[in-house]
Order: structure tokens, then sequence, then C-alpha cells
């Protein structure tokens, strides 16, 4: 791997997709930002050009397979190669106990959060697989691992990419892409305010720490997974919960 390393960060132009965009390009890789907001992609793409980094924004949606194949083309066309794909892009959906749920709202978390991962993850390993080597990184959560009460499309979901970072870890292991996840517990972005006070505050509750975490050091997490320093590790799933995580 001589060559500068290229990186996809869905859902980067704010929150932990930003701190992860920022930290791969400050250690050097060419990052695409890829949001449904274009325009802060855009803005934040520009202060990475202002600091002399490569970085691309690009307008995808995770849940519409040819936005999802627009996005892995456009960083081919423009790099000549994928070597990173960080599945960041997610939503938490509305606090509300299962009675009251619409299928709508789950169907609209499990879209984004567990097909758009899918999505992503078969266009990346489709330019991947040639050169027989890639990174993927996926955000899922301590919900996808001991449920939230009142997040229940969202626990599934993040529970659902945990079982395809298993598998496709095991399904890549001998193809040089390596497939891992994280799974952090409350982490101070703007997704908290989709969920309700008293979630948060149950969330927060459980974490030994007694903190919340910071997007930046999830970054430091997913920029380690992401390179060719992580070697010997797939299908697993990376724990940044201040303690709160019991497996
Ligand atoms: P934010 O809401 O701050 O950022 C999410 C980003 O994803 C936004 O820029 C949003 O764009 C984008 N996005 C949403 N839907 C799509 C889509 N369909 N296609 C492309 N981009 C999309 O969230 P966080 O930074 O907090 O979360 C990032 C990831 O981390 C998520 O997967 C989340 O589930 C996970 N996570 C977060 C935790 C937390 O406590 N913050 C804890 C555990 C996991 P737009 O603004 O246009 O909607």
């Amino acid at each position: 791997m001589t060559e500068t390393q290229t990186a996809i960060v869905t859902g980067g132009a704010r929150g932990i997709g930003l701190a992860i965009a920022r930290r791969l390009a400050h250690g050097g890789l060419r990052v695409a930002i890829a949001d449904l907001d274009y325009a802060t992609a855009q803005q934040e793409v520009a202060a990475l050009h202002a600091r002399g980094e490569e970085a691309l924004a690009v307008q995808a949606d995770v849940t519409r397979p040819e936005s999802v194949q627009a996005m892995v083309d456009a960083v081919i066309k423009a790099w000549g190669q994928l070597d990173v794909l960080v599945n960041n892009a997610g939503i938490a959906g509305r606090s509300a106990p299962i009675q009251d749920l619409s299928l709508e709202e789950w169907q609209q978390v499990i879209d984004v959060d567990l097909t758009g991962v899918f999505l992503c993850c078969r266009a990346a390993v489709r330019a991947m697989l040639p050169r027989r080597y890639g990174r993927i990184v996926n955000i899922a959560s301590i919900a996808g691992k001991e449920g939230n009460p009142n997040l229940g499309p969202y626990s599934s979901a993040k529970a659902g990419v945990i079982g395809l970072t298993k598998s496709l870890g095991k399904e890549l292991a001998q193809s040089g892409i390596l497939v891992n996840a994280v799974a952090p517990a409350v982490i101070e972005t703007e997704i908290l305010r989709q969920v309700s006070e008293e979630t948060v505050q149950y969330m927060v509750g459980r974490i030994p720490m007694g903190r919340v975490g910071q997007p930046e050091e999830v970054a430091e997490l997913v920029a380690w997974l992401a390179s060719p320093a992580c070697s010997f590790s797939t299908g697993a799933v990376y724990d940044i919960s201040g303690g709160r995580a019991t497996y």
C-alpha cells in the first residue's frame, strides 16, 4: 500500500461522520464526504482543502441503490480506487413505545440504518474485490447489543448491522477486505435531538464513566480500524461506551 488511500464516509457532513472524515483526512487519506446535505458537505470539504487536504463532497442517499452506486463511481472517477468505507449515516427515529409506532416510522429507520449499510457495503465490496484490499467500518450502537427501551426500530437496525458485520467478516476473510463495527454509547451530536430527554437520561445513566462521549473519540478508533495497521481483526464489534457494555 504505497499509494494515497481513499475513503468514503457516509453521513460525513456533521457529528461523528464529520469527526471521522476530518481524522482520516488529517491522517493523509483522500476523503469523500457523502451526505444527504450536500451544501454542508461542500463547506466541510472546502475547510479540508484550506488545510491542504484532499476531499470531495458527494450528495448521497444511502437508502437508494442508484445514489449509492453514483457515490462509489464518483470516488473511483476522482481517485481511481476505493480503500475505505465508513458506514456512518444513520437516524435515531422517534422515541416511542411499540404500540404507538407506525409501520412507516419502523421502515424509515430500517431503511437508513440497516438497508443503507447493506447497499453501501455491496457497492464498495464490488469496487474493492479486484484490488484485494479494503477496510469497511460500520457504525453500530450499544443499542444493537443491549437494546434501548422506546427505540425499537433503532435497536433492531443496529443489531442487524452487527449481524451483517459478522457475516461479511467471515465471508470476506480471505479477500483482503476487513469488515468491523464500532458500538458507541451516547455521543454528543445533533442526533440526540431526535430522542426524548427521558431516553437520553436513561442512556447516560448507564455509562460508568458518567459522561457522554465526543465524536473525536469515536474517530480515533475508526481511524485504526480503517487503516492497514488493523490486519488480524474482522467481523468484530469494538466497544466505545465509557464502560457501559458488558460483552
Ligand atoms: P447526526 O444526526 O449528527 O449525523 C448523521 C448524518 O447522517 C447527517 O449529516 C445526516 O444528514 C446523514 N444522513 C441521514 N440520513 C442519510 C441518508 N439516507 N443518506 C445519507 N446521509 C444521511 O448523527 P451522529 O453523528 O450522532 O450519528 C452518526 C452515526 O453514529 C449514526 O449511524 C448513529 O446511529 C451512530 N451512533 C450515534 C450515537 C450518538 O449518541 N450520537 C451513539 C451510537 C451510534 P442530514 O443532516 O441531511 O439528515
